[in-house]
């Protein structure tokens, strides 16, 4: 793979762009893998690639449906923060946190990382209680945030009414290394780098069926034919439940849609992300100057990935009473997402009853800020056979048991 840097735009500058290689190759489907990936999202690529990295597993096949990224990976609105209440979300969630850090360097592909700092408005007393509470915990787990009064929310976001017709902004959770980073470029970068170590990333390939033998799988049935491997990772999001059914399992998941929109660009006005939970609506500025806006989840199971009016009405009249200079905005496009909730909103990362297969998913609305960490262990889960300390919590066992890791009051909102 060739190296990205001023030197190669200097010198592609100079013979008219024509020595650019592919980022990632599109090779057909060998008959057999060490490992085969299912669902080239975020999280799969990264998991492809921290078992290449730090297990030196590369005969490895993500396949995916459509195109790599156009699941939920490149469609959410790229918050990344790590302040959870609990303490194996706020580990997990502050490895993928700092693995963001230093991911464009690492992969040689700016990603975009930008930490501006995330805020999350307290609007009621609850909700103060809450966030103190978080804090408290943050700083245990040693993960940076602060409880801040909302004369600093105003510093720091000068177009917010704090005063607020119906909830005025009483404080605020803040992350100051919390931000966003460009969601298709994750994607992208992973994908060259996987495909750099000579993993075979397959689009179009839709997965149809798990083929097992005396509880163990042996291959997958795909739109390309049969594939035969020893392991099989299956992390495909808001079709996970369709997955299990596949290998002959259940999970206890939904999926619903969740929407997104944004705005005509403007010129630069916010530079922090900013959540409003209780009004529910969340905003930041891309570096387009687009309004990047989102709100909340369908309240029924449903696998469509189209927005709808009522949700952008209901989001766009939280957001006009916070931000009031956002009343005369046009909006330029908006979009759905298929995301897969489980009953406590932490994810899944385990074993599951057939022998080979593991399973990564339950990211809901907020695994984007999740995705290094997830790859990290989703890698070492599927390299040793066994969770390690970042996915232990996560097993699917843990609904059986009780032990729910429960971050839906606690976060407030997930994204
Ligand atoms: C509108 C919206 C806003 C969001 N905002 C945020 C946010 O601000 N911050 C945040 O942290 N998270 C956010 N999220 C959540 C985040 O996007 C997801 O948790 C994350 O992208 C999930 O990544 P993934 O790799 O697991 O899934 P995906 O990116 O959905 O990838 C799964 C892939 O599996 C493929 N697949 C499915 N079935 C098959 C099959 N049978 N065969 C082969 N391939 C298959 C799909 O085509 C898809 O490409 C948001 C989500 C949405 C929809």
């Amino acid at each position: 793979m060739k190296k990205y840097s001023a030197f190669a735009v200097a010198r592609e500058a100079l013979r008219d762009h024509l020595g650019w290689e592919k980022a990632w190759q599109s090779p057909e489907p060998r008959s057999t893998y060490d490992v085969i990936i299912i669902g080239a999202g975020g999280h799969g690529l990264a998991t492809a690639y921290y078992l290449g990295k730090n297990y030196g597993i590369t005969n490895v096949a993500i396949l995916e449906k459509g195109w790599l990224g156009g699941g939920n990976t490149g469609r959410n609105t790229t918050i990344i923060r790590s302040n959870y209440l609990q303490d194996p979300s706020a580990a997990i969630y502050e490895k993928a946190r700092s693995l963001y850090e230093n991911l464009s360097q690492e992969l040689n592909y700016n990603i975009m990382f930008s930490p501006r700092g995330v805020m999350m408005l307290a609007q009621t007393q609850h909700e103060i209680r809450g966030y103190e509470r978080t804090a408290h915990a943050n700083a245990l787990q040693g993960v940076s945030t602060e409880f801040i009064s909302p004369q600093r929310v105003k510093k720091l976001c000068p177009i917010i009414n704090i005063e607020g017709p119906r909830y005025p902004v009483l404080g605020a959770l803040w992350q100051p290394r919390g931000g966003t980073a460009r969601h298709d470029a994750v994607a992208w970068g992973y994908a060259r780098a996987c495909s750099d170590m000579g993993m075979h990333i397959i689009q179009q390939c839709e997965v149809t069926g798990v083929n097992t033998m005396n509880g163990k799988a042996v291959g997958v049935a795909t739109s390309k034919g049969t594939i035969l491997c020893e392991k099989i990772g299956i992390v495909v999001a808001g079709h996970s439940g369709v997955l299990a059914d596949m290998a002959g399992f259940r999970l206890p998941i939904e999926s619903v849609a969740l929407q997104a929109l944004v705005s005509e660009p403007i010129k630069p006005c916010m530079d922090v992300v900013v959540m409003a939970n209780t009004v529910h609506g969340y905003m930041s500025q891309s570096d387009k100057g687009e309004m990047v806006i989102g709100g909340g989840a369908d309240g029924y199971n449903n696998y469509s990935q189209r927005g709808s009016f009522h949700h952008v009405e209901e989001t766009v009249r939280a957001l006009v009473e916070t931000f009031p200079i956002i009343s005369r905005l046009k909006m330029l496009r908006w979009w759905g997402g298929i995301v897969d909730m489980t009953g406590d909103r932490s994810p899944i990362i385990s074993k599951t009853p057939v022998k080979n297969i593991f399973m990564n998913c339950g990211w809901g609305t907020g695994g984007f800020k999740a995705i290094p960490g997830s790859g990290w262990a989703m890698a070492e889960l599927i390299a040793k056979g066994e969770p390690g300390p970042l996915a232990e919590d996560f097993r699917v066992t843990r609904f059986r048991e009780g032990q729910f890791i429960d971050e839906s009051v606690a976060a407030g909102v997930a994204h």
